[in-house]
């Protein structure tokens, strides 16, 4: 451990000021932060928050819902990432559907979705297309090739959504976040700027131990001045400007929405959809589905979970009724999920 890295772990271990609150807002923060112990090392005066950060975590049941529909009451075949096979819906998760005669397709990338819909046109292919903007990139390229070689047998299901305007709806949760090292590479920094003038305090940092000690440590010096602050600690793979081209596809094939995220709700202006000029591939126009909500299990606590009101063992149906092997909720689904990570470190 080298000189700064071993005083960034001093600072974290003696704090002994207020009561802090540090939420992250990344999957791989989630699981990295159990997996190497960093929750047990911090006094208790810091709070460490699994935020909206997990794609998987934060899709709503109303989502879930429409995939089952396409998938048993339209024939479509559905391609998905794995994760999303076993979260549930109202009634159901698609892995139940495919019991049920539902066609599930597991992909690793949107652009198989689009391969697969190439190579069976006998099929309605349907794309779940969900994610942050790291991943929203590659479904837009699927939709827009799709376009460009007539494809008339493939859509997507969008839920795509974007982190600026889910920091503004849970600033009261946090005393600051550490911010995503994936997504900051596409937006950039100049959004935390923007979020540092309506007083929103935070940095970007990478995945490393000493990486995060090191932000947690930024953190805590910068709360004593009292002002709100932003520090890119992941210099080396997060640049200012981000990825303009990334953003430009995105842009090209999709525009921002309102979005339902679950356990939290409508957030303005936090979702994609996609774009009238690409309205063919949209599959909510192209089956005429109607928006639902859905039925989330009253008992899950999801929702008090993301916004750091309440930690997963506190979840009645932890562990008992909800585990990775039959999870109840979404955050105990993926592996990025806090209750999922929460169950394999902590447990
Ligand atoms: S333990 Fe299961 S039921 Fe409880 S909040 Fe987590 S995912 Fe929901």
């Amino acid at each position: 451990m080298n000189e700064q890295v071993l005083k960034a772990k001093q600072i974290v271990e003696n704090y002994d000021g207020r009561p802090l609150r540090i939420m992250e807002v990344c999957g791989t923060h989630t699981h990295e932060i159990f997996r190497l112990g960093i929750r047990q090392m911090l006094p208790e005066n810091i709070h460490l928050i699994s935020g909206p950060g997990c794609p998987v975590c934060v899709t709503p049941v109303g989502y879930i819902d429409q995939a089952i529909d396409l998938a048993l009451n339209h024939h479509c075949t559905i391609c998905t990432f794995g994760d999303l096979i076993r979260v549930p819906g109202s009634d159901m998760s698609l892995q139940q559907a495919r019991a049920k005669g539902a066609k599930i397709v597991m992909i690793y990338s949107p652009t198989d979705a689009f391969t697969y819909a190439q190579s069976h046109l006998d099929e309605d292919v349907v794309l779940l297309a969900v994610g942050f903007e790291t991943t929203t990139p590659a479904s837009c390229m699927a939709i827009r090739d799709a376009k460009k070689n007539n494809l008339t047998n493939f859509s997507a299901l969008v839920a795509n959504k974007t982190m600026d305007n889910a920091y503004l709806a849970l600033k009261d949760s946090a005393d600051a976040f550490l911010y995503p090292g994936h997504v900051s590479t596409i937006t950039g920094c100049q959004i935390y700027r923007d979020l540092c003038e309506e007083g929103i305090s935070g940095v970007v940092t990478g995945f490393t131990g000493p990486e995060i000690l090191t932000a947690l440590a930024v953190i805590i010096k910068k709360l004593e001045k009292g002002q709100p602050f932003f520090m890119n600690c992941y210099p080396r793979v997060v640049r200012d400007e981000g990825s303009p081209s990334a953003r430009k596809i995105i842009a090209s094939v999709m525009e921002p929405c309102d979005s339902i995220w679950r356990g939290i709700g409508n957030i303005p202006g936090s979702g994609l959809q996609i774009k009238a000029a690409y309205q063919d591939f949209d599959a909510r126009k192209k089956y005429g589905l109607e928006n639902t909500q859905g039925h989330p299990n009253p008992a899950c606590r999801c929702g008090d979970i993301l916004r750091g009101d309440c930690m997963p063992n506190e979840c009645p149906l932890f562990g008992k009724v909800c585990t990775p092997e039959h999870p109840v909720g979404a955050c105990m689904v993926s592996n990025e999920g806090s209750c999922s990570a929460f169950y394999k470190y902590m447990e």
